[in-house]
Protein backbone atom coordinates (compact mmCIF):
# COMPACT_ATOMS: atom_id res chain seq x y z
CA UNK A 1 0.00 0.00 0.00
CA UNK A 2 1.15 3.23 -0.68
CA UNK A 3 1.45 6.42 1.40
CA UNK A 4 0.74 9.12 -1.07
CA UNK A 5 -1.51 11.62 1.45
CA UNK A 6 1.92 13.56 1.64
CA UNK A 7 2.15 14.72 -1.58
CA UNK A 8 0.26 17.47 -3.04
CA UNK A 9 -1.94 16.77 -5.87
CA UNK A 10 -0.52 19.07 -8.12
CA UNK A 11 2.88 17.07 -7.86
CA UNK A 12 1.17 13.46 -9.57
CA UNK A 13 2.16 13.03 -12.50
CA UNK A 14 0.01 10.56 -14.59
CA UNK A 15 1.58 6.67 -15.42
CA UNK A 16 2.83 7.35 -18.81
CA UNK A 17 1.67 3.56 -19.87
CA UNK A 18 -1.94 4.56 -18.55
CA UNK A 19 -3.95 3.61 -21.75
CA UNK A 20 -6.12 6.62 -22.80
CA UNK A 21 -9.61 6.69 -23.79
CA UNK A 22 -9.95 6.55 -27.51
CA UNK A 23 -11.23 10.90 -28.51
CA UNK A 24 -14.02 9.68 -31.20
CA UNK A 25 -13.98 13.49 -33.50
CA UNK A 26 -17.59 13.74 -33.04
CA UNK A 27 -19.65 13.08 -30.24
CA UNK A 28 -22.83 11.19 -30.25
CA UNK A 29 -24.95 14.53 -30.39
CA UNK A 30 -22.94 16.01 -33.06
CA UNK A 31 -23.91 12.72 -35.10
CA UNK A 32 -27.21 13.45 -34.51
CA UNK A 33 -26.90 16.70 -35.94
CA UNK A 34 -25.11 15.68 -38.78
CA UNK A 35 -27.55 12.92 -39.55
CA UNK A 36 -30.30 15.97 -39.77
CA UNK A 37 -28.53 18.04 -42.13
CA UNK A 38 -28.10 14.83 -44.29
CA UNK A 39 -31.51 13.89 -44.74
CA UNK A 40 -32.85 17.17 -44.60
CA UNK A 41 -34.24 18.27 -48.18
CA UNK A 42 -37.22 21.06 -46.74
CA UNK A 43 -38.53 23.07 -49.55
CA UNK A 44 -37.79 26.28 -48.36
CA UNK A 45 -34.13 25.00 -48.30
CA UNK A 46 -33.84 23.96 -51.71
CA UNK A 47 -36.41 25.33 -54.15
CA UNK A 48 -35.46 29.13 -52.43
CA UNK A 49 -31.68 28.35 -53.10
CA UNK A 50 -32.61 27.16 -57.02
CA UNK A 51 -33.50 30.37 -57.85
CA UNK A 52 -29.88 31.55 -58.61
CA UNK A 53 -27.84 29.14 -56.84
CA UNK A 54 -27.19 30.56 -53.16
CA UNK A 55 -28.15 28.27 -50.65
CA UNK A 56 -29.33 29.67 -47.47
CA UNK A 57 -30.36 27.66 -44.59
CA UNK A 58 -30.97 30.84 -42.36
CA UNK A 59 -34.14 33.44 -41.67
CA UNK A 60 -34.63 36.83 -43.66
CA UNK A 61 -34.85 40.19 -42.34
CA UNK A 62 -36.44 43.30 -43.58
CA UNK A 63 -39.69 44.24 -44.85
CA UNK A 64 -41.70 41.51 -47.11
CA UNK A 65 -43.65 42.42 -49.64
CA UNK A 66 -46.89 40.93 -49.16
CA UNK A 67 -48.57 42.08 -52.47
CA UNK A 68 -47.12 38.34 -53.69
CA UNK A 69 -49.89 37.05 -51.96
CA UNK A 70 -52.83 38.80 -53.52
CA UNK A 71 -51.26 36.80 -57.35
CA UNK A 72 -54.33 35.08 -58.34
CA UNK A 73 -53.09 32.27 -60.24
CA UNK A 74 -52.09 29.87 -57.67
CA UNK A 75 -48.35 28.22 -59.45
CA UNK A 76 -47.46 32.43 -60.25
CA UNK A 77 -48.64 32.94 -56.52
CA UNK A 78 -46.03 29.85 -54.88
CA UNK A 79 -43.23 31.11 -57.36
CA UNK A 80 -43.84 35.25 -56.05
CA UNK A 81 -43.51 33.94 -52.44
CA UNK A 82 -40.61 31.98 -53.12
CA UNK A 83 -38.38 34.68 -55.02
CA UNK A 84 -39.56 36.92 -51.64
CA UNK A 85 -38.75 34.56 -48.90
CA UNK A 86 -35.19 34.27 -50.96
CA UNK A 87 -34.92 37.66 -51.17
CA UNK A 88 -35.22 38.01 -47.57
CA UNK A 89 -33.00 35.55 -46.93
CA UNK A 90 -30.35 36.94 -49.12
CA UNK A 91 -30.19 40.09 -47.49
CA UNK A 92 -29.60 38.36 -44.55
CA UNK A 93 -26.66 36.93 -46.01
CA UNK A 94 -25.42 39.99 -47.42
CA UNK A 95 -25.71 42.16 -43.94
CA UNK A 96 -23.78 39.32 -42.37
CA UNK A 97 -21.26 39.74 -45.44
CA UNK A 98 -21.04 44.19 -44.80
CA UNK A 99 -19.92 43.82 -41.52
CA UNK A 100 -17.04 41.37 -42.52
CA UNK A 101 -14.71 44.39 -44.75
CA UNK A 102 -13.18 45.57 -45.80
CA UNK A 103 -11.45 42.32 -47.37
CA UNK A 104 -9.27 41.51 -50.71
CA UNK A 105 -8.84 39.47 -52.85
CA UNK A 106 -6.12 37.65 -51.06
CA UNK A 107 -7.40 37.60 -47.63
CA UNK A 108 -8.97 34.57 -46.47
CA UNK A 109 -12.07 33.53 -44.80
CA UNK A 110 -13.92 30.78 -42.53
CA UNK A 111 -17.63 29.88 -42.73
CA UNK A 112 -18.48 28.09 -39.84
CA UNK A 113 -21.11 25.50 -39.90
CA UNK A 114 -21.40 26.84 -43.56
CA UNK A 115 -24.36 24.78 -44.71
CA UNK A 116 -25.21 24.12 -48.77
CA UNK A 117 -22.69 26.99 -48.87
CA UNK A 118 -24.43 30.51 -49.90
CA UNK A 119 -22.61 32.45 -47.53
CA UNK A 120 -19.17 31.92 -48.92
CA UNK A 121 -20.70 32.53 -52.32
CA UNK A 122 -22.10 35.93 -51.22
CA UNK A 123 -18.10 36.34 -49.38
CA UNK A 124 -16.62 35.61 -52.59
CA UNK A 125 -18.45 36.89 -55.06
CA UNK A 126 -18.70 40.57 -52.92
CA UNK A 127 -14.46 40.86 -52.08
CA UNK A 128 -12.93 38.51 -54.07
CA UNK A 129 -11.48 36.51 -51.01
CA UNK A 130 -10.72 33.20 -50.55
CA UNK A 131 -13.52 30.91 -48.77
CA UNK A 132 -13.50 28.20 -46.37
CA UNK A 133 -16.68 26.74 -45.18
CA UNK A 134 -17.03 23.71 -42.64
CA UNK A 135 -20.24 21.56 -42.49
CA UNK A 136 -20.46 18.73 -40.10
CA UNK A 137 -22.31 17.31 -43.02
CA UNK A 138 -20.54 15.47 -45.76
CA UNK A 139 -23.69 15.43 -47.83
CA UNK A 140 -24.05 19.26 -47.60
CA UNK A 141 -20.24 19.99 -48.33
CA UNK A 142 -20.27 17.71 -51.17
CA UNK A 143 -23.09 19.96 -52.56
CA UNK A 144 -21.89 22.80 -52.15
CA UNK A 145 -18.43 21.98 -53.44
CA UNK A 146 -20.26 20.76 -56.54
CA UNK A 147 -21.88 24.65 -56.75
CA UNK A 148 -18.54 26.13 -56.70
CA UNK A 149 -17.27 24.10 -59.40
CA UNK A 150 -20.39 25.09 -61.32
CA UNK A 151 -19.76 28.45 -60.82
CA UNK A 152 -15.75 28.27 -61.78
CA UNK A 153 -14.97 29.68 -58.39
CA UNK A 154 -13.74 26.47 -56.61
CA UNK A 155 -10.15 27.48 -56.77
CA UNK A 156 -11.06 30.34 -54.23
CA UNK A 157 -14.15 28.48 -52.07
CA UNK A 158 -14.12 25.24 -50.71
CA UNK A 159 -16.26 22.98 -48.70
CA UNK A 160 -14.69 20.61 -46.04
CA UNK A 161 -16.81 18.34 -43.48
CA UNK A 162 -15.30 19.18 -40.65
CA UNK A 163 -16.08 20.23 -36.83
CA UNK A 164 -15.92 23.43 -36.77
CA UNK A 165 -14.95 23.31 -33.17
CA UNK A 166 -11.18 21.82 -34.54
CA UNK A 167 -10.81 22.71 -37.82
CA UNK A 168 -7.41 21.54 -38.79
CA UNK A 169 -6.86 24.88 -40.47
CA UNK A 170 -4.13 27.42 -39.75
CA UNK A 171 -3.59 29.56 -36.94
CA UNK A 172 -3.67 33.41 -37.60
CA UNK A 173 -4.25 32.51 -41.61
CA UNK A 174 -7.96 34.34 -41.50
CA UNK A 175 -8.94 37.87 -41.90
CA UNK A 176 -12.52 37.34 -40.85
CA UNK A 177 -14.96 34.37 -40.17
CA UNK A 178 -18.16 33.69 -38.88
CA UNK A 179 -21.34 31.97 -38.04
CA UNK A 180 -24.36 32.28 -39.48
CA UNK A 181 -27.61 30.40 -37.46
CA UNK A 182 -24.74 27.87 -36.16
CA UNK A 183 -23.68 28.75 -33.10
CA UNK A 184 -26.43 27.15 -31.14
CA UNK A 185 -25.09 23.50 -32.21
CA UNK A 186 -22.20 24.26 -29.93
CA UNK A 187 -20.32 25.33 -26.59
CA UNK A 188 -19.95 28.63 -27.24
CA UNK A 189 -16.66 28.60 -25.34
CA UNK A 190 -14.94 25.96 -27.87
CA UNK A 191 -16.05 27.61 -30.98
CA UNK A 192 -14.96 31.46 -30.07
CA UNK A 193 -11.55 29.57 -28.89
CA UNK A 194 -11.16 28.07 -32.50
CA UNK A 195 -12.13 31.83 -33.86
CA UNK A 196 -9.86 33.41 -32.11
CA UNK A 197 -6.96 30.93 -33.44
CA UNK A 198 -7.78 31.15 -36.34
CA UNK A 199 -8.49 34.84 -37.27
CA UNK A 200 -5.66 36.91 -37.57
CA UNK A 201 -5.06 40.50 -34.90
CA UNK A 202 -7.74 42.55 -35.70
CA UNK A 203 -9.61 39.99 -37.83
CA UNK A 204 -13.15 40.13 -37.45
CA UNK A 205 -15.98 38.12 -36.33
CA UNK A 206 -19.71 37.99 -37.15
CA UNK A 207 -22.54 36.08 -35.94
CA UNK A 208 -26.21 36.11 -37.01
CA UNK A 209 -28.19 34.01 -34.62
CA UNK A 210 -31.52 33.20 -32.34
CA UNK A 211 -30.64 33.93 -28.54
CA UNK A 212 -33.20 33.47 -25.76
CA UNK A 213 -33.58 36.75 -23.57
CA UNK A 214 -32.04 36.84 -20.21
CA UNK A 215 -34.56 40.12 -19.70
CA UNK A 216 -37.15 37.96 -19.73
CA UNK A 217 -35.31 34.80 -17.84
CA UNK A 218 -35.01 31.33 -18.76
CA UNK A 219 -35.41 29.47 -22.27
CA UNK A 220 -39.06 30.20 -22.61
CA UNK A 221 -41.92 27.51 -23.99
CA UNK A 222 -41.02 28.47 -27.52
CA UNK A 223 -37.58 28.13 -27.27
CA UNK A 224 -37.70 24.48 -25.92
CA UNK A 225 -39.96 23.48 -28.73
CA UNK A 226 -37.52 25.52 -31.75
CA UNK A 227 -34.16 23.21 -29.38
CA UNK A 228 -36.38 20.49 -29.96
CA UNK A 229 -37.60 21.16 -33.83
CA UNK A 230 -33.77 21.82 -34.79
CA UNK A 231 -31.85 19.19 -31.80
CA UNK A 232 -30.35 22.49 -30.85
CA UNK A 233 -29.35 24.47 -27.89
CA UNK A 234 -30.05 28.24 -28.01
CA UNK A 235 -27.93 30.29 -25.90
CA UNK A 236 -28.67 33.11 -23.66
CA UNK A 237 -27.93 36.57 -25.02
CA UNK A 238 -25.38 36.75 -21.62
CA UNK A 239 -23.27 34.08 -22.88
CA UNK A 240 -22.37 35.24 -25.92
CA UNK A 241 -20.26 38.41 -24.66
CA UNK A 242 -19.18 36.28 -21.79
CA UNK A 243 -17.40 33.69 -23.92
CA UNK A 244 -16.28 36.39 -26.73
CA UNK A 245 -14.60 38.39 -23.40
CA UNK A 246 -13.00 35.42 -22.38
CA UNK A 247 -11.71 34.00 -26.38
CA UNK A 248 -9.59 37.69 -27.33
CA UNK A 249 -13.15 38.74 -29.21
CA UNK A 250 -14.63 42.25 -28.34
CA UNK A 251 -17.19 43.60 -30.01
CA UNK A 252 -17.99 46.81 -32.13
CA UNK A 253 -21.17 46.38 -33.52
CA UNK A 254 -24.63 44.50 -32.02
CA UNK A 255 -27.50 44.66 -33.85
CA UNK A 256 -31.29 43.82 -32.46
CA UNK A 257 -32.48 42.32 -35.56
CA UNK A 258 -35.59 40.90 -33.71
CA UNK A 259 -38.19 43.47 -35.13
CA UNK A 260 -36.42 42.85 -38.45
CA UNK A 261 -37.12 39.05 -38.17
CA UNK A 262 -40.69 39.42 -37.92
CA UNK A 263 -42.45 39.74 -41.42
CA UNK A 264 -40.07 36.53 -43.13
CA UNK A 265 -41.68 34.45 -40.35
CA UNK A 266 -45.62 36.05 -41.18
CA UNK A 267 -45.08 35.26 -45.07
CA UNK A 268 -43.56 32.25 -44.88
CA UNK A 269 -46.57 31.48 -42.57
CA UNK A 270 -48.82 31.89 -45.74
CA UNK A 271 -46.57 29.39 -48.25
CA UNK A 272 -48.18 26.43 -47.51
CA UNK A 273 -45.91 25.07 -50.17
CA UNK A 274 -43.04 25.97 -48.00
CA UNK A 275 -43.62 25.86 -44.37
CA UNK A 276 -41.99 23.57 -42.19
CA UNK A 277 -44.30 23.91 -38.68
CA UNK A 278 -42.09 25.78 -36.64
CA UNK A 279 -43.42 29.21 -38.39
CA UNK A 280 -45.68 30.07 -35.22
CA UNK A 281 -43.53 29.07 -32.74
CA UNK A 282 -41.05 31.51 -33.88
CA UNK A 283 -43.46 34.64 -34.31
CA UNK A 284 -44.90 33.85 -30.42
CA UNK A 285 -40.84 33.67 -29.54
CA UNK A 286 -39.85 36.67 -30.63
CA UNK A 287 -43.46 38.55 -29.83
CA UNK A 288 -43.51 37.27 -26.13
CA UNK A 289 -40.22 38.90 -25.70
CA UNK A 290 -38.48 35.56 -24.60
CA UNK A 291 -36.20 35.33 -28.02
CA UNK A 292 -34.17 37.59 -29.81
CA UNK A 293 -32.30 37.93 -33.42
CA UNK A 294 -28.73 39.36 -33.11
CA UNK A 295 -25.90 40.16 -35.24
CA UNK A 296 -22.78 41.19 -32.80
CA UNK A 297 -19.43 41.92 -35.16
CA UNK A 298 -15.94 41.59 -32.76
CA UNK A 299 -12.88 42.59 -33.54
CA UNK A 300 -9.83 39.55 -32.39
CA UNK A 301 -7.23 41.04 -30.14
N1 LIG B 1 -24.58 29.04 -42.13
C1 LIG B 1 -25.39 28.33 -43.09
C2 LIG B 1 -26.11 27.10 -42.52
C3 LIG B 1 -26.87 27.25 -41.21
S1 LIG B 1 -27.66 25.72 -40.72
C4 LIG B 1 -26.36 29.29 -43.74
O1 LIG B 1 -26.47 30.42 -43.30
O2 LIG B 1 -26.99 28.92 -44.73
C5 LIG B 1 -26.57 25.08 -39.45
C6 LIG B 1 -25.28 24.47 -39.97
O3 LIG B 1 -24.41 24.20 -38.87
C7 LIG B 1 -25.42 23.15 -40.73
O4 LIG B 1 -24.70 23.22 -41.92
C8 LIG B 1 -24.73 22.13 -39.80
O5 LIG B 1 -24.11 21.07 -40.49
C9 LIG B 1 -23.70 23.00 -39.15
N2 LIG B 1 -23.11 22.47 -37.92
C10 LIG B 1 -23.73 22.15 -36.76
N3 LIG B 1 -22.82 21.71 -35.86
C11 LIG B 1 -21.61 21.76 -36.47
C12 LIG B 1 -20.27 21.44 -36.05
N4 LIG B 1 -20.00 21.01 -34.82
N5 LIG B 1 -19.27 21.63 -36.94
C13 LIG B 1 -19.53 22.07 -38.20
N6 LIG B 1 -20.76 22.38 -38.63
C14 LIG B 1 -21.79 22.24 -37.78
Amino acid sequence: MHHQHEESPLTITPDASTPTAPVPTHSTYQTRVADYWNTEENPVNLELGRIDDLYHHHYGIGAADRSVLDEPDAGLRRERITTELHRLEQDQADLLATHLGPLSPVDRVFDAGCGRGGGSVVANLRYGCHADGVTISAKQAEFANEQARKRGIEDKVAYHHRNMLATGFRTGAYAASWNNESTMYVELDLLFAEHARLLRRGGRYVTITGCYNDAYGRASREVSLINAHYICDIHPRSEYFRAMARNRLVPVHVEDLTADALPYWQLRKEADHLVTGIEDTFMTAYENGSFQYLLIAADRV
